[in-house]
């Protein structure tokens, strides 16, 4: 088994949206307070280093790049509503895609099995020219858009378990048959997409996958449905490289978007994701830091994905657990997509 690598720079405590704001920087710190107490001798810590301009214009139009770099030193200003930002936001901004593109480059040599990039701001909600929901630039856009350009991957599984849509994610690849998005959330929420008759379009059709789960959803429901649909995806599709946007607001106690998994959840989708990828050639996981907002929340189910994936934690066998919630989704989802004939049918 490869070793683990694992994203880490104090720079991304610069972006400071403000004192009562949820995406603070304590979220990085408690975490890495974690790594560093419990993880230390079984990953490999990696720093990042800037995206370049042109590693950025894959995803974002020039003049918004130039609007991000005029906010450098000005103490607050607001791009969007729910997403303020203060002097040096960019430079976390552009070290959060450069921390992702770090981890790719040393997955696609070899180095890690897998690699966690604790980053921030998010990014799953970043769109071309326009930020949104915390998020500045498209972490995980931009590093799916640059493993197709520089390591010609022509299947790339984004698997978005943030409990909020990634419309960002969905609409840079909608027409994109080399990147399949699947996303699990609650419709109700922002960003208020995600619908499952998103089915991407052109040479995309069939490659957006849409599961908007009830709030109501228990860590067996998740269970269920990830074996059921992330496992047939992987076995029939045969991704050669899976990004996970990893958000943990799901989680009961956060306060932004709790539905009633508990941390033990996030261990188990991360052990399914990793056997089932070890089926599949063992297509290496580059994993994003996304939402999760109650801090003991953010720290324990953290520490579950990292449990399993540096051994301590990993179980032996995926629970067959079937439930009414997940049997409900798992058979909508096969019946809306087997019409596709790309995995479902
Ligand atoms: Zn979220």
């Amino acid at each position: 088994m490869l070793p683990i690598g694992l994203i880490k720079d104090t720079r991304y405590m610069e972006h400071r949206p403000g004192l009562v704001h949820p995406e603070s920087p304590n979220r990085l710190r408690s975490l890495y307070r974690l790594v560093d107490k419990e993880f230390k001798d079984v990953v490999t810590f990696v720093e990042p280093q800037s995206a370049t301009l042109e590693q950025l214009e894959l995803v974002h139009t020039p003049q918004y790049i130039k609007q991000i770099m005029s906010t450098a030193g000005k103490e607050f200003t607001n791009l969007a509503p729910d997403t303020p930002v203060s002097a040096n936001t960019y430079l976390a901004a552009w070290l959060a895609v450069g921390g992702c593109l770090k981890a790719l480059e040393a997955l696609m040599e070899g180095r890690f099995r897998a690699c966690f990039c604790l980053v921030r701001p998010p990014g799953h909600h970043a769109l071309t020219d326009r930020a949104g929901g915390f998020c500045i630039f498209n972490n995980l856009g931009v590093t799916a858009k640059y493993a197709i350009e520089t390591y010609g991957l022509k299947r790339i599984l984004i698997v978005d378990w943030d409990i909020h849509h990634g419309n960002a994610l969905q609409d840079l690849f909608y027409g994109e048959n080399r990147v399949l998005y699947f996303s699990s959330h609650y419709r109700g929420w922002y960003p208020h997409t995600g619908d499952w008759d998103e089915f991407g379009e052109s040479e995309g059709l069939g490659y957006n996958v849409n599961l908007p789960v009830p709030k109501e959803m228990t860590d067996n429901d998740i269970i269920h449905v990830y074996r059921e649909l992330v496992g047939r995806i992987v076995r029939r599709w045969k991704p050669e490289l899976i990004l996970i946007a990893a958000g943990f607001d799901a989680h009961e106690k956060d306060p932004l978007g709790r539905t009633r998994l508990s941390e033990n959840a996030y261990g188990w989708l991360m052990q399914m994701i990793l056997q089932f990828s070890d089926a599949a050639k063992s297509a290496p996981i580059l994993l994003s830091l996304e939402g999760g907002y109650d801090l003991w929340a953010l720290v324990s189910s953290v520490r579950e994905v990292l449990r399993v994936l540096t051994f301590e934690g990993r179980r032996n066998r995926i629970p067959t657990v079937k439930t009414k919630a997940g049997s409900e989704l798992v058979a909508k989802a096969l019946h809306l997509h087997g019409k596709f004939g790309i995995w479902a049918s």
